[in-house]
């Protein structure tokens, strides 16, 4: 059930607590006057997207812990973990305004003391397709410091944007899976006015990248737009919009089943992800839509309970 942010209280008035180690993370925790925790983990270099998170995990539960990690091992060797925004100062600043209790912002030696670990979490095949096709090993390395900070934070909900939708799967299926004890609860993207979806890389588009990098929302609309019409409409609407911008280069663009990741085929009636991932300048970009697909379809906000039941846990 939800509530209003009226019946919760506001989060402590001096600012969040910050643990950067696991027996602070404990004594913050413990100082808690109620077991109704949310969790919204994030990488840090903190905007609107993860704020909303944090507001509906605030209007939800008692108390909210964030989490700020950037985790190596959901980084290819030639990805951006080195240049990734790191701003903690402001951060904070977002975490306060959003009344969060604790933030826990560990080294990766706290997360990792014994260096690589030896045992990770796998994704399985739904950890290769897509995002994991070009991105071998991220989903892995994702699902491992998620399992472990859920263990962490002790949470008993976990907030995640529907921007990462591929993430948002294969976190269900996890819960799922290993019997987490958590309920896994889907944020819409948020959006800057002109259509981007925000993210921390954003930064990294300069003025002209960043005009390119609006054929990504504009080829979600248009699909979207085509959804009554069945899947080769909504494909075929989406291409002609970034075929138009040669300056995107084009890593897939997807309409596929939203829990099993495979191409919907023609016949396909109900909801399903339309994806797409780019490079744009020297940024790799990945935007979605969950659409309804067939008469009277359209865009949505996030799936329906319906179609997430098929990877919520079993209790
Ligand atoms: P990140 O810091 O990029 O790992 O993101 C942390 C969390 O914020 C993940 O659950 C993301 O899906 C979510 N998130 C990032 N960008 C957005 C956005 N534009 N709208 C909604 N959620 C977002």
């Amino acid at each position: 059930m939800s509530s209003t942010i009226d019946d919760h209280p506001a989060g402590p008035a001096s600012g969040p607590v910050v643990a950067s180690t696991r027996d602070e993370l404990r004594a913050a925790r413990e100082s808690l006057t109620s077991r109704d925790v949310a969790v919204v983990m994030t990488m840090g270099a903190l905007h609107d997207g993860h704020a909303q998170l944090v507001r509906r995990a605030r209007a939800e539960h008692d108390h909210v812990i964030v989490t700020i990690f950037l985790n190596p091992l959901q980084f290819g060797p030639k990805e951006d973990l080195s240049r990734y925004p790191r701003t903690f100062d402001a951060d904070m600043a977002i975490c306060t305004d959003a009344g969060v209790d604790i933030v826990f912002a560990p080294t990766p030696d706290v997360i990792y003391p014994d260096g690589d670990p030896g045992v990770r979490v796998s994704a399985g095949p739904l950890g290769t397709v897509l995002e994991g096709q070009s991105r071998p090993g991220h989903f892995d390395g994702m699902l491992t410091v998620v399992g472990k900070l859920l263990h962490l934070s002790a949470a008993r909900t976990a907030y995640f944007g529907q921007k990462d939708a591929q993430q948002l799967l294969l976190i269900r299926r996890m819960v799922r899976d290993l019997d987490f004890l958590v309920d896994v609860v889907a944020v819409p993207t948020v959006r800057e006015e002109d259509g981007l979806a925000m993210s921390s890389r954003n930064t990294y588009l300069t003025e002209s990248d960043r005009e390119v990098a609006l054929c990504l929302s504009r080829a979600l609309q248009a699909g979207a737009d085509a959804a009554a019409y069945g899947p080769s409409a909504i494909r075929r609407a989406a291409r002609e919009v970034l075929v138009e911008e040669p300056l995107a280069l084009v890593d897939y663009l997807v309409l596929v089943h939203p829990t099993t990741l495979s191409d919907v085929p023609e016949w396909y009636r109900g909801e399903a992800l339309l994806a797409v991932a780019a490079r744009v300048g020297t940024t790799r970009l990945i935007d979605n839509t969950p659409v309804l697909v067939g008469p009277g379809g359209g865009r949505l906000d996030v799936f329906s309970p319906e179609t997430t039941a098929a990877s919520a846990p079993i209790r």
